[in-house]
């Protein structure tokens, strides 16, 4: 049966304390308990349904959680402050001092730099690959290796995964598959390709209202209980925790996601087509020139396209700064970093969030310093914003008067 992610979260019932039609927010940090006894099994793990402490877990971050675990089809889910919250608990949850990651070399810049720098100060080393290199992938792997982490759509340069093949490599080698999904909600459904743990910032398209960060992690019973251990559990200890009156907000908004991620996919695929009309260097998964599209096409769930980011390399970064400052003064959008906004968000990754990443491995990957990344918006008259956009690539020297490329 083919999987439907929105009606997984629309299927869910919830009643607030008085009758509410929204869940009631439990604005508490600690809990009271009516025997000492309960408290001790509470700490033990071993009395369901009490709650003792909201950094354990919390009424309304349960709520927000089995939404987030319904879409993506997994057992149950975690929320943490941050989606780097969710990440750092995933690796130090899954590797010990001596173990190792394999993980795609295009993936956010700070997941890249907790890998890289942060990670071996444990004693947890990492190998970055092309992750559209199954044989790469494979070679990279040591008896060492515990996670194979990727993103679904990778940020900034949009490459692919193959989640279907790199969860039969996990399965090869013990492997656990953790996979960064914040580019593509609903669009592609890893856990239902084989993904171990499904991780999202929901501070992007699930919330899409840029006033709030979070994260989830989407996997197992036992994996997220594990996170959630008082004695060693990685999500309790390093302390990530989401506030209630923001996994109250997210959740809202997470009703309308399948409307808005149809209309990002919408726009940004009129975008990109009609960039690359005009001859710019164009990067989106749903272009029949993406290398991965047909690939994209055999994972997604058709309702929601091929996302809201897309990408195009204007040649210098003098041109991508003028471009990006002329076309914030147009009021198309913001120069800004993150993505899922209602306005359309553009930054040059090479000198912002893939600034991480050292500048000859970044042209080793094709992380030109040309390059703009656009979260597109939700538009209603996308026709218009492209008659704008191309009127500034003119002025800024991109395109000449007559539209062709310079
Ligand atoms: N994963 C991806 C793909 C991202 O783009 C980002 C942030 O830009 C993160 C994770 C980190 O999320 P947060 O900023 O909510 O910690």
């Amino acid at each position: 049966m083919k999987f439907k992610p929105a009606n997984n979260i629309q299927d869910l019932q919830y009643f607030g304390e008085f009758g509410g039609v929204n869940p009631s927010i439990s604005d508490s940090s600690t809990y009271t308990f009516l025997s000492a006894k309960t408290m001790f099994d509470t700490f033990e793990g071993n009395a369901d349904g009490c709650y003792l402490y909201s950094r354990h877990t919390a009424p309304t971050n349960l709520y927000l959680g089995e939404a987030l675990a319904a879409m993506e089809g997994t057992e149950t889910a975690q929320v943490t402050a941050t989606g780097m919250g969710a990440i750092t608990p995933v690796i130090m949850q899954l590797c010990k001092q001596g173990e190792h990651v394999v993980a795609s070399r295009t993936i956010y810049g700070g997941t890249y730099a907790f890998l890289k720098n942060f990670a071996p100060r444990f004693g947890i080393g990492s190998s970055f690959v092309d992750i559209t290199n199954l044989e790469a992938v494979e070679n990279a792997i040591t008896k060492k290796t515990r996670i194979l982490y990727c993103e679904t759509v990778s940020n900034p340069l949009l490459e692919v995964a193959d989640i279907r093949r790199l969860a039969l490599l996990a399965i090869k080698y013990d492997l656990k598959l953790v996979v960064d999904n914040t580019f593509s909600p609903l669009s592609i459904s890893p856990a239902q390709l084989g993904a171990d743990v499904v991780i999202h910032s929901l501070t992007k398209f699930v919330n899409g209202s840029s006033d709030t960060m979070g994260g989830v992690i989407c996997g197992s019973r036992s994996f997220i209980d594990a996170l959630r251990d008082v004695n060693d559990g990685a999500s309790m200890l390093l302390g990530s925790s989401l506030d209630s009156l923001r996994a109250s907000s997210i959740l809202k908004n997470l009703r309308t996601l399948h409307i808005r991620i149809q209309q990002h996919s919408r726009n940004a695929a009129y975008l990109a087509e009609r960039f690359e009309q005009v001859g710019l260097k164009t990067v989106y998964p749903g272009l029949k020139s993406h290398p991965s599209h047909e690939q994209f096409k055999g994972m997604m769930n058709t309702d929601y396209g091929y996302g809201g980011m897309l990408t195009i390399d204007v040649g210098s970064p003098e041109k991508a700064n003028a471009l990006m400052e002329l076309m914030q003064k147009k009021n198309l959008g913001y120069l800004a970093v993150s993505l899922g906004f209602y306005k359309t968000l553009f930054s040059a990754p090479g000198s912002s969030t893939s600034s991480e990443i050292p500048e000859d491995e970044r042209q080793a990957m094709g992380l030109t310093d040309g390059l703009i990344r656009f979260s597109i918006g939700l538009d209603q008259d996308i026709e218009r914003t492209f008659e704008t956009m191309r009127a500034c690539m003119v002025e800024v020297g991109v395109l000449r008067p007559n539209y062709a490329l310079n």
